[in-house]
């Protein structure tokens, strides 16, 4: 069968491999549409510390079940359309005893810490499937990519009586706008580019600011006033917005961290102390996130195209990822459609 590889930094083509080998309580999943990451391009270009190489990527999973283990509950049968949990979890480290799988120790996402599902077929445990036959094909490749940003706000315990800044509007951050929008808050989302700020809007933010032409403290003070948002979430991973999350954010404010800044960042601590800030970690999503989404595109049915920005062949899916390396600009979401 093909698959998507990355050899090496800088180098992706299409390979043959093996089918997989499958157990009795796992599922033959032959894949229908798999999502680039922002995980995917940061191994494409090297910057992904969690890797080694060659690596098959993708876990951003639309796929229809092949073959079911003899040991699979019966509710899962050939035909169906599903997406995957694309995460594992340890059941013993700190995190996994407090139940919140999603930030095990020893998590290993399809694609980066082993291979993902940028091929034909691949095996996974009847655990991590999610059966679903309302939502579209498309959608079903939707739904991972959203849970980090929904999981973000949850993380965040954001309320109708909240004023939640995001910054950065891509993938991630679309998801933290549609959930505090949900959610009831006021949304104000920031990027520098223009074309984001108008998916943003038609997702639920309230505000827009483009921080590279707006003063954002000018501009957050006349929303707020003076108060400042009270959650801040973080979804761009550049020093530049780790420091203004802290800067910007309300007494008694909180500040979720999804971003991998790539470099460490200095802040003046005092702020935390004197703003009381509480500063929480957001890392993958969990099974009421997944709930949450699935939810969230059956209601109100947005429009893929606000995400998919081009579909591609696995013939010309190493392109695509070379093109977007080199220009991320107003990319959201690229699919190989199998
Ligand atoms: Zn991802
Ligand atoms: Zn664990």
């Amino acid at each position: 069968m093909n698959a998507i590889e990355i050899t090496k930094p800088g180098e992706i083509s299409v390979v043959e491999r093996e089918m997989p080998q499958m157990g009795e309580n796992d599922v033959l999943l032959k894949l229908k549409y798999v999502g680039f990451c922002g995980s995917d391009r940061s191994t494409f270009l090297g910057k992904n510390p969690l890797v080694q190489y060659p690596r098959i990527p993708g876990h951003e999973i639309s796929a229809v079940i092949e073959k079911v283990g003899e040991n699979v509950p019966a509710t899962f049968e050939e035909g169906q359309n599903v997406t995957v949990v694309p995460y594992t979890n340890c059941g013993q480290c700190n995190s996994c005893k407090q139940k919140r799988f999603n930030a095990c120790l020893h998590n290993q996402t399809l694609g980066v810490q082993r291979d993902g599902a940028m091929t034909e077929f691949i095996v996974v445990p009847w655990e991590k499937v999610l059966a679903d036959a309302e939502l579209s094909e498309i959608q079903l490749a939707l739904v991972e990519p959203i849970t980090v940003g929904f999981h973000a706000v949850d993380n965040g315990k954001v309320s109708d009586l909240d004023t939640v800044l995001v910054f950065g509007c891509g993938m991630i951050g679309s998801g933290a706008i549609i959930r505090a929008s949900l959610r009831g808050a006021t949304v104000i989302a920031v990027d520098i580019d223009d074309v984001k700020l108008e998916v943003a809007k038609k997702l639920g933010a309230d505000y827009v600011i483009n921080s590279g032409i707006q003063n954002l403290h000018q501009e957050l003070k006349k929303i707020t006033r003076e108060n400042g948002p009270t959650v801040v979430i973080e979804a761009a991973g550049n020093p530049e917005t780790y420091r203004a999350a802290i800067e910007e954010v309300a007494f008694a404010g909180r500040v979720v961290c999804i971003g991998y800044a790539a470099t460490d960042v200095s802040f003046a601590t005092k702020l935390w102390v004197q703003k009381e800030l509480v500063i929480t970690g957001s890392r993958n999503a969990n099974s009421s996130d997944f709930e949450a989404v699935i939810k969230y595109l059956k209601n109100n049915q947005p429009d893929e195209n606000i995400f998919v920005s081009k579909t591609v062949s696995p013939n010309d899916a190493p392109g695509a990822m070379r093109d977007w390396s080199e220009a991320p600009g107003e990319i959201m979401k690229i699919l190989v459609q199998f």
